[in-house]
C-alpha cells in the first residue's frame, strides 16, 4: 500500500474507530487509489485524501412525531453533505432502525464516486433516520415524513441539494417528504427524485437501479462472449431494487429462482416469472407482506427461514440487492463452488472485503455497488434535468439514456484498471475513474 494512503487511512482509524462500515468502504476506495497516488503527486500535495474522506457538512437532528395511541416518539435524523465539488449534493435517504453516522457516512462516501462515475454534475450526499417504516400505518409515517422535513428543508434545495430514496424511502415517503417541503419552502421547486409521475418523476425511475446493475452483468458477461440467455440467477432483497432486478434477467433470458427480506429466503426452482413477480410486488409494494407468502401462494417453491439465498442452489450469476454485508467469504465461497461466475451489486457495499477477495482470486466478474447500481442515481440525475426543463421525457428515452450510462460506466471502469495494471479489476476501476474526476475539481477549485 502507497506510504500517503495509510497514512490517512491510519488517520481515520485513530478519529472514527467506531464507525465500522465508513472504514471499510474507505479502505477499499482508498487502497485501489494507492496505484493512483504513486504515480500522481498532485493529490498528496493538495492533500485530497484527507479532504476527501472528511464530509463538507454533518447536519444530525431530532425528530419528533405522534404515533397512532397519541404517545410522543423520538427518532434521530441525518444528512451528511459529503462532497459538492461536480455539482450539487444527491444521494438517498434510508430510514431503518439500523441507521446511524457511520452507516450514513459510507453511504455518502461511496456516492461521491458513484456520482461521478455517471458522467452527470452531482455532488455526494446520503441521509436518513433510525425510524422503521415496517409495521407502522400510512398516517404514522406521513407523521414521521412531515417532522423529519420540518427539520432538514433548511439544508436543501433543487440547486443545493437533492435527497432519493432508499432502504425504507419509497414512494410513499417521497410523497410526504415533498409535500412538507413545498409546504415549508413556499416552493413548487422539486427537491427530491423518485417523485411520483402526476408531481415530477421521471419515467423508469422505480426501475432504474435494478435495471442499471442487469444493464452492467450484460456488459460484464460480454467480455467473455456471454449473457444471460439460459442463465440461472439469484436476487437478494424482495424491495425496488431486487424486483426491477428480476423483471430485467427474465426479459433478457435469465432465470431468477430467488428473493428474500430480512426474515428469509424463498427459493423457486421453476423461475420467478412475470406473474409471480406481480405477486411479489403486490405483496411488498402495497400489503407491505413477507417474502414467505410466497411459498403458501406458489405451493412448489420452498422458503428457507433466517438463511440468505446465497449457496442454497446452483446458479451462475448473483445480485446481492438487500443490504451492506449481506455477503460473507463463506457465502462467497459457496456461490464460486456452485458455479457462481458473475455477480453485480444492486445493493451498496453488500459483499464484505473477504467476499470481495474470494470473487478477484477466482475470477468472478465482479461488479462493484458504486458501478453496478449507479443507474439509479443516473436516472435521478434525469429526472433534475427534466424538472429543469419543465418536460418529460418517453419511457424509451429515459430507459436508452440509463442503458447508454451504465455501458459508458462499465467502459470507464474497465479501461481505468487496465490503465493501472490490473485488467477485469472493476473495483480499482470504478474506484480510480470516479475518484480522478472529483479531485481534479477540487484541485481547481482551490481550498
Ligand atoms: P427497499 O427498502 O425497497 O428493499 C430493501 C430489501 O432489502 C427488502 O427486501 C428488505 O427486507 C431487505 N433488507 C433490508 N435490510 C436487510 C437486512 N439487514 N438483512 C436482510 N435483508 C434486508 O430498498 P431498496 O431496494 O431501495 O434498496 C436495496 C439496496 O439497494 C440498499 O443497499 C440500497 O442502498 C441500494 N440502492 C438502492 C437504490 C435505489 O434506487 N432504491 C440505488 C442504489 C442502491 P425487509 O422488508 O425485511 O426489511
Amino acid at each position: 500500500m502507497n506510504s500517503y494512503v495509510s497514512r490517512v487511512l491510519d488517520g481515520l482509524n485513530k478519529t472514527y474507530p467506531w464507525e465500522k462500515e465508513f472504514l471499510q468502504a474507505a479502505k477499499e476506495v482508498l487502497e485501489s487509489l494507492s496505484l493512483v497516488m504513486a504515480r500522481e503527486k498532485k493529490y498528496e500535495k493538495h492533500r485530497i485524501l484527507e479532504r476527501i474522506t472528511e464530509p463538507e457538512r454533518l447536519i444530525s437532528f431530532k425528530v419528533v412525531w405522534v404515533d397512532d395511541k397519541g404517545e410522543v416518539q423520538i427518532n434521530r435524523g441525518y444528512r451528511i453533505q459529503f462532497n459538492s465539488a461536480i455539482g450539487p449534493y444527491k444521494g438517498g435517504l434510508r430510514f431503518h432502525p439500523s441507521v446511524n453516522q457511520g452507516i450514513l457516512k459510507f453511504l455518502g462516501f461511496e456516492q461521491i464516486f458513484k456520482n461521478s462515475l455517471t458522467g452527470l454534475p452531482m455532488g455526494g450526499a446520503k441521509g436518513g433516520s433510525n425510524f422503521d417504516p415496517k409495521g407502522k400505518s400510512d398516517n404514522e409515517v406521513q407523521r414521521f415524513c412531515q417532522s423529519f422535513m420540518t427539520e432538514l428543508f433548511r439544508h436543501i434545495g433543487p440547486d443545493t441539494d437533492v435527497p432519493a430514496g432508499d432502504i425504507g424511502v419509497g414512494g410513499r415517503e417521497i410523497g410526504f417528504l415533498e409535500g412538507q417541503y413545498k409546504r415549508l419552502a413556499i416552493s413548487n421547486g422539486c427537491v427530491l427524485t423518485g417523485k411520483g409521475l402526476n408531481w415530477g418523476g421521471s419515467l423508469i425511475r422505480p426501475e432504474a437501479t435494478g435495471y442499471g446493475s442487469t444493464y452492467f452483468a450484460e456488459e460484464m458477461l460480454k467480455t467473455r462472449k456471454d449473457g444471460f440467455k439460459g442463465k440461472t440467477v439469484l436476487v437478494s432483497g424482495s424491495g425496488n431494487v431486487a424486483q426491477y432486478t428480476i423483471e430485467k434477467v427474465t426479459q433478457l433470458g435469465g432465470k431468477v429462482v430467488s428473493a428474500s427480506d430480512s426474515n428469509g429466503t424463498i427459493i423457486d426452482k421453476d423461475g420467478i416469472d412475470a406473474e409471480k413477480l406481480n405477486y411479489i410486488m403486490e405483496l411488498k409494494n402495497v400489503h407491505r407482506g413477507r417474502i414467505s407468502e410466497y411459498a403458501k401462494k406458489f405451493k412448489k417453491a420452498d422458503y428457507i427461514e433466517g438463511k440468505k439465498p446465497w449457496g442454497l442452489v446452483k446458479a451462475e450469476v448473483a445480485f446481492p440487492s438487500a443490504t451492506q454485508n449481506e455477503i460473507n467469504g463463506d457465502d462467497a465461497k459457496a456461490l464460486v463452488k456452485n458455479g457462481c461466475i458473475c455477480v453485480s451489486e444492486g445493493a451498496n457495499m453488500p459483499s464484505t472485503p473477504e467476499a470481495v477477495d474470494v470473487f478477484l482470486a477466482n475470477k468472478v466478474l465482479y461488479g462493484p455497488g458504486k458501478a453496478a447500481n449507479a443507474g439509479g442515481v443516473a436516472t435521478s440525475g434525469l429526472e433534475m434535468s427534466q424538472n429543469s426543463m419543465r418536460l418529460r421525457w418517453e419511457k424509451d428515452e429515459v430507459d436508452s439514456r440509463l442503458h447508454q450510462i451504465m455501458i459508458n460506466i462499465h467502459k470507464a471502469a474497465a479501461e481505468a484498471a487496465e490503465e493501472y495494471g490490473t485488467p477485469g479489476n472493476y473495483v480499482n476501476g470504478a474506484n480510480i475513474a470516479g475518484f480522478k474526476k472529483v479531485a481534479d475539481a477540487m484541485i481547481d477549485l482551490g481550498l
